[in-house]
């Protein structure tokens, strides 16, 4: 508490934030900071979740240091203000408090395809307005990348649960196991009453190399292993070929799972990796080696 504080107060409180200018989603840093340094902790959680109901994943999975971090005032001579930390301790209190109620109906059905990050927001926004919402998901989890992607390390499942618990207390319906598209088509839907269907169904498809082996027994896509990492034994040896967070990802899976040699391959410099420094640095701390420089 006394860190996230003093990274409060470093707080310059810029007439224009830049912070909030480079917020995909302009976060109001400012205010929220100014409430946590008046203790007003619920409604500076209230601030937070009415702007973004994922405050406390993004709070800790957003690319900050291209975002808030990166264009903080303070960063140019020195460190910039942690918003993130302060945010995520603030917004995982909240949702962890917050009891939703249903909002009176308003008669109108809307079809939500898709549980994860997009799904969900619109289902919380569009269920607080009293539309009656029914959520259809493949998987057997809500939470898209969320659940099926970013490795648990990394983003504690609990903050997807209270999620869903958020999304019950509204009222709506969770269809998991659900396909739409070969047999639930949009048509039925439309049949069924819904006045509006929202398609949120990410990209759940690899960026592939291009290269001979890539169907081979022991080569596989990050975003497949990635669903399920303890479910395979990929032995003592692993490459992953790539620098972005999603070879981060696999490639920290990897390790954590139990393969002692696993080295990051990639084509170009280490000024060149996509992934965050703090993916990076995370990687190099946990003894992943790193190869610069090669290709195919
Ligand atoms: C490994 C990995 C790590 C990432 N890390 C980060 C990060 O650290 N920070 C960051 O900002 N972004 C990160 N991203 C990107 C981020 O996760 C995505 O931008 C985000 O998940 C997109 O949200 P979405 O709701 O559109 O789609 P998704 O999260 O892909 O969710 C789509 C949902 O739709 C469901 N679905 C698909 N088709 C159908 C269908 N026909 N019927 C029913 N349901 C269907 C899927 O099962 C899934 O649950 C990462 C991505 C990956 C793959």
């Amino acid at each position: 508490m006394e860190y996230l504080l003093n990274e409060a107060d470093r707080c310059l409180k810029c007439k224009n934030p830049r912070c909030k200018q480079h917020c995909p989603i302009a976060t109001p840093i400012p205010e929220v900071i100014t409430l946590f340094q008046e203790n007003k902790l619920q409604e500076a959680g209230k601030m937070l979740f009415e702007n973004n109901p994922l405050s406390a994943i993004c709070a800790i999975v957003c690319p900050h240091e291209d975002q808030c971090k990166g264009f903080c005032i303070k960063g140019i001579k020195s460190e910039p203000v942690s918003f993130c930390d302060i945010e995520r301790f603030v917004s995982e209190k909240y949702l962890e408090d917050l009891v939703l109620h249903k909002a009176p109906s308003n008669q109108h059905k809307i079809a939500i395809v898709g549980s994860g990050p997009a799904g969900i927001t619109a289902a919380i926004l569009l269920a607080q307005k009293g539309y009656q919402i029914t959520m259809f998901e493949l998987h057997d989890r809500i939470g898209g990348v969320l659940t099926y992607g970013i490795p648990e390390f990394r983003l504690p499942r609990t903050l997807v649960a209270n999620l869903e618990k958020k999304l019950r207390e509204l009222g709506v319906t969770i269809k998991t196991n659900t396909i739409v598209g070969p047999i639930i088509t949009l048509d039925k839907l439309f049949l069924d009453g819904y006045d509006a269907i929202f398609i949120g169904t990410g990209v759940w498809n690899p960026k592939t190399l291009n290269i001979k082996g890539e169907t081979l027994p022991h080569a596989l896509y990050a975003i497949d292993y990635l669903k399920n990492p303890s479910s395979y034994t990929l032995g003592e040896r692993v490459c992953v070929i790539g620098a972005g967070n999603v070879a981060m990802d696999a490639a920290r899976s990897a390790k954590y799972y139990g393969s002692p040699n696993v080295t990051i391959c990639y084509r170009r410099g280490e000024e060149d990796m996509t992934a965050t420094k703090v993916e990076i640095a995370d990687a190099k701390e946990e003894g992943l080696s790193l190869i610069y420089l090669r290709a195919q």
